[in-house]
This record gives C-alpha cells, structure tokens and sequence, in this order.
C-alpha cells in the first residue's frame, strides 16, 4: 500500500528514517554504491520529498493480518452455531441460517484492533 511521506528523523546509528501517513517508518539510508540516495543528508533533500509516496509493506502485512484474523472469528464462529443448530435438532438448512447469522452478528472489533496492533512497530 503507498503513504506519503510526512517527515524524517534520525536514528540511532545516525541514518535517516522517513515517517509516513500511516503512522509507518522506513529507513532512507545513504550507503552508496548500494543505496545512493544523496538528498537524504541535506534538509532542503528532505524537505523535497515530503508527500512523496512509498510503498509500505508494514500495511500490507497489517492488512493480510486483519484479513486473517477476521476469516478465523468468522469461521470459528459459523462453524460453532451450525455445530449447535445440530445438537438442537435443526435440518440442514435451519443450521446454515445459524451459522449465516452468526456470520452477521458477531463482533470484530478486538480481532481488528488485535491484529492492527501487533502491526504497530519499529522500523523495518
Ligand atoms: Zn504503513
């Protein structure tokens, strides 16, 4: 996922870290021949590219994350109301209404926030 860039800062071996939008941070490291990224040492450099968009992989895998722990709630939770229309004595069909209410009904939210903030870290 792309976020701009909001701001720099230093870290504590002295290379240069760019904030994002998202609340992410990457390191935008001058170490040429590998990484030739002059700008980054002046702030005028710096400054230039505020706004500019990165690809932050850090959202991504927040984003896989949230995905995966909402299909397990959901899932968990289908599967236990079609197991108990079943041991009530439902048909078939009385029991997938089960599980598909219960797909409507149950909360998200602490597996979202869960997941999100397990996402929440240091720098790459
Ligand atoms: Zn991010």
């Amino acid at each position: 996922m792309k976020q701009k860039i909001s701001g720099f800062h230093l870290d504590g071996e002295a290379h240069w870290v760019a904030e994002l939008e998202c609340g992410h941070q990457q390191h935008m490291r001058h170490t040429p021949p590998w990484m030739d990224r002059p700008w980054v040492l002046t702030e005028e450099g710096r400054r230039s590219r505020l706004g500019v968009e990165l690809e932050c992989k850090r959202c991504d895998e927040v984003g896989h994350a949230v995905a995966e722990a909402v299909r397990e709630v959901l899932e968990s939770a289908a599967r236990q109301a079609y197991e108990e229309g079943g041991l009530s004595g439902l048909c078939a069909e009385g029991r997938w209404d089960l599980a598909l209410d219960a797909i409507h009904t149950t909360g998200l939210t602490s597996a979202i926030q869960r997941a999100l903030s397990q996402g929440r870290s240091s720098p790459d």
